[in-house]
């Protein structure tokens, strides 16, 4: 579904992603770890045109190809956002806005489909995720678990052809890390095509079918789960794990 071939991206004189290959077919779940600062969340924010990358190409089903040795269009742009749906560290729900609004949001203003067969579905969502009695809540009146399981339900009614999660559960207190980690491993069993940045490797071994180990803005190591994360090859991978051990 998704080919990234050679993806580069710098701010400025930092050279954040030098070289970035990889593949994830349909259904399949590809968890990106790394140290810290190593382009985990650049390489995301390109997969989904929040950032714009300097070279490279990005391929998703047979119909969008974007090719960064030039600037995209606009259209262009729009048309790789249209494949995906992010979910965000901080949640970044808009905080004037209830519950049932965040949702319908994205499907509705930019769509423009129907708000009322829109809202029967996000309601579905949020029945799903135990929150429909939240559908007037304001984001600042919920927990860290409840704002990102409405983030989900945000991805999700957009109905992406992928889902990119960015350390979903990052900013969550420890207790409240499960409930959003259960959640994502429905949607995995369930067959959505996904990019998770995590620093859960437990969760990574258990939810994705491959890891890729990204460091100094490059893929060093990528592989099946258990193989990467177990018995790693590379130097780095071997390094950074051990760190984490
Ligand atoms: P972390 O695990 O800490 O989130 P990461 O692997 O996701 O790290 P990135 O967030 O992609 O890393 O950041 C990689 C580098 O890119 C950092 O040096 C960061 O300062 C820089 N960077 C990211 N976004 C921008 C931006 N918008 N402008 C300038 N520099 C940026």
């Amino acid at each position: 579904l998704l080919t990234v071939r050679g993806l580069r991206k710098s701010f400025g004189d930092n050279t954040v992603l030098r070289s970035v290959d990889l593949t994830v077919e349909r259904g399949r779940v590809l968890a990106l770890i790394g140290p810290s600062g190593s382009g985990k969340t650049t390489a995301l924010r390109c997969l989904n045109g929040l950032e714009t990358a300097d070279g490279g190409t990005i391929t998703v089903g047979d119909d969008v190809r974007l090719d960064f040795a030039s600037a995209p269009s606009p259209r262009a742009l729009a048309t790789l956002r249209d494949c995906s749906a992010m979910v965000f560290q901080h949640y970044n729900l808009f905080p004037h806005k209830t519950v049932l609004e965040n949702v319908l949001e994205g499907p509705v203003v930019v769509q423009r489909r129907p708000v009322a067969d829109v809202t029967r579905e996000a309601l579905g969502l949020l029945e799903r995720v135990g929150l429909s009695e939240k559908r007037d809540a304001y984001p600042f009146e919920l927990s860290g678990g409840q704002q990102q399981r409405v983030g989900i339900v945000r991805a999700l009614a957009l109905r992406p052809r992928l889902l990119l999660f960015d350390e979903p559960t990052s900013a969550l207190d420890p207790e409240l890390v499960g409930d959003v980690l259960g959640l994502i491993k429905e949607l995995a069993l369930e067959g959505w095509t996904m990019v998770i940045v995590t620093h859960e490797l437990q969760f990574a071994r258990e939810v994705a079918h491959e890891v890729a180990f990204v460091d100094g803005g490059t893929i060093v190591e990528h592989g099946d789960p258990a193989q990467v994360l177990r018995a790693p090859q590379h130097e780095r991978t071997q390094q950074f794990l051990r760190r984490l051990l």
